[in-house]
């Protein structure tokens, strides 16, 4: 499907350069389409970004990656060798779990070593782990079968009698939380299985038991980082994009889309420059970027009132802090669990207002790769946050304050070595990324419907739109908005070659 020339003169604008947008760029260039790529930012990659403070260097964003495999494809599909474009590494033990009586739980793909730890707390849970790890195993296979390459375009996508059947055996009525106890009887080992409903933004007490996939990417695939720092995933992507031709309009919002006869037609910039388009392909949040670029009358089947229906998923409370030395008690990933962790996600997603005991997750790359952070730590510290609401103001020193008084009750006491720090909140995630009220991973996956039934890839109104990233198929995160990119380029492709 490379350089075909009969899609030489077909016009594609894509309108954000998240993970999404980068991937559907490169795969739809190598295919011989007349690619323009549209970012507000200066930067390329979405979250997925650096941060620096003084010499020390920070990801923002995915600190976690899984499924490397996603984004080497991306590259290999083009003919080229992903490691000439970012190098992927494994941790040997990913996350350090620790609870507030202050024992620790180690994480890591050695199951013998998970057995061990588990023991220590509950010698039945050391048996039951094998059990849990198939069943884990059996939700992650069937995901990557029958929603993982999906596109879903329309509605008879969502009534294909092979994907109802998979949806069953998903186990999508039961939540996270009532399907780890089934597993588990230590509230410890729950809480740090159950951490994984927030990698989707989610709550463990609301979503379904499905996403304990995420358990089986991170213990039985493993958890990876790339080396120089996770956005060097973003600059290979651009470094390929460029390679294959795309145009790259750096810094350039695009303010309108014109539409005529249920197509669109042009793109028009902020400059007021205008571009006539054969395809588009919307990486920008569907949620606000959608209603705000196509005028309410060109799409009846998503008026601004749905928009409101979607839950979005959590936002973020960040902390860079760069330290001037290294911390004994860090290694990569770290999570310091709140004593009432239901109460954490009532307060988020009932009560829209930040926890008062939060879990504190911690990034710490320079435990990995020094050069990142040559004086010492460099500390990417995250709190789950409510999605904006006129409701969910906080002090935000005094809350910085709590999460730093947090960790020093918990024997991490970071404030004396602290050389420089910047908080980012939800209105500024929401400001850089136009993320819809600071959303982390688009509509959180807290009921069944919105988990599996996620805005369609391909508008129903408008029939040359696409879609990718996080809040449409299959979710957010950043393998799966790759993975949407990948399978809408396939899709335009296929039915470029098929007319
Ligand atoms: C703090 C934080 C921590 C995270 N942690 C992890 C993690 O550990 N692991 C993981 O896998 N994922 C994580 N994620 C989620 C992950 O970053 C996202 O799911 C993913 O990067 C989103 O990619 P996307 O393709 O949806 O696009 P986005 O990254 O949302 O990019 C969309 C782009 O579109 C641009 N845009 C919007 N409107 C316009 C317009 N009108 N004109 C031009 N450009 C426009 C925006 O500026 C933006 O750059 C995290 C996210 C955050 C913010």
């Amino acid at each position: 499907m490379e350089g075909a020339s009969i899609y030489v003169k077909k016009k594609v604008g894509i309108i954000g350069a998240g993970l999404g947008g980068l991937t559907s760029a490169i795969l739809l260039a190598n295919a011989g389409f007349d690619v323009h790529l549209y970012e507000k930012n200066t930067h390329l990659g979405g979250k997925m970004m650096r941060y620096q403070l003084g010499d020390t260097h920070f990801d923002f964003g995915p600190n976690t990656i899984t499924m490397p495999y996603v984004f080497q494809q991306v590259i290999k599909q083009t003919r080229a060798n992903p490691d000439d474009y970012f190098q992927i590494i494994k941790l040997d033990v990913h996350t350090r779990n620790v609870f507030s009586d202050g024992s620790t739980f180690d994480m890591s793909t050695n199951i013998d070593e998970m057995k061990s730890q588990l023991a220590q707390k509950d010698p039945q849970a050391a048996e039951t782990f094998s059990v849990y790890l198939q069943e884990i195993t059996r939700l992650y296979q069937l995901s990557e079968a029958h929603f993982f390459p999906k596109t879903f375009s329309n509605w008879k996508d969502y009534f294909s009698p092979k994907l109802a059947s998979a949806l069953r055996k998903v186990r999508p009525l039961e939540s996270l939380d009532h399907f780890h106890r089934r597993f588990f009887k230590h509230e410890h080992h729950v809480q740090m299985l159950n951490r994984y409903a927030t990698y989707i933004g989610s709550s463990p007490f609301m979503a379904p038991a499905t996403f304990a996939m995420i358990a089986y990417l991170e213990l039985i695939e493993g958890v990876y980082y790339v080396k120089g720092g996770n956005p060097t995933i973003a600059e290979g992507l651009t470094k390929r994009a460029i390679e294959l031709g795309v145009k790259i309009h750096r810094g350039m919002e695009v303010k309108k889309l014109h539409v005529q006869k249920q197509s669109i037609k042009r793109i028009e910039c902020e400059n007021g420059e205008q571009k006539d388009v054969d395809l588009i392909v919307m990486n920008g949040d569907l949620l606000q970027v959608f209603p705000e670029l196509v005028d309410e009358r060109f799409r009846p089947s998503f008026r601004n009132a749905k928009i409101s229906r979607f839950e979005p998923s959590t936002s973020a409370f960040v902390i860079l802090a760069s330290l001037n030395k290294h911390m004994k008690q860090l290694i990569h990933h770290q999570v310091y669990f709140s004593e009432a962790y239901k109460e954490e996600f009532e307060a988020l997603f009932k009560e829209k207002q930040y926890a008062k005991d939060p879990t504190i997750y911690i990034c710490n790359s320079s435990y990995t790769d020094p050069s990142v952070s040559p004086q010492g730590d460099n500390l990417f510290i995250l709190v789950n946050a409510p999605a904006l609401t006129p409701e969910s103001v906080i002090d935000e020193e005094a809350y910085k304050q709590l999460i730093y008084q947090k960790l020093a009750e918990k024997g991490l006491d970071i404030r004396p070595s602290i050389i420089a720090e910047k908080i980012i909140r939800p209105k500024d995630i929401s400001k850089q990324f136009y993320a819809y009220r600071g959303s982390l991973y688009g509509p959180s996956s807290n009921k069944a419907r919105d988990a599996f039934l996620r805005p369609t890839n391909q508008a129903k109104d408008l029939h040359n739109l696409y879609f990718v990233g996080g809040s449409t198929h299959p979710g957010g995160g950043s393998p799966m908005v790759t993975l949407s990119g990948i399978n809408v380029a396939n899709l335009i492709i296929n039915a470029s070659f098929t007319k």
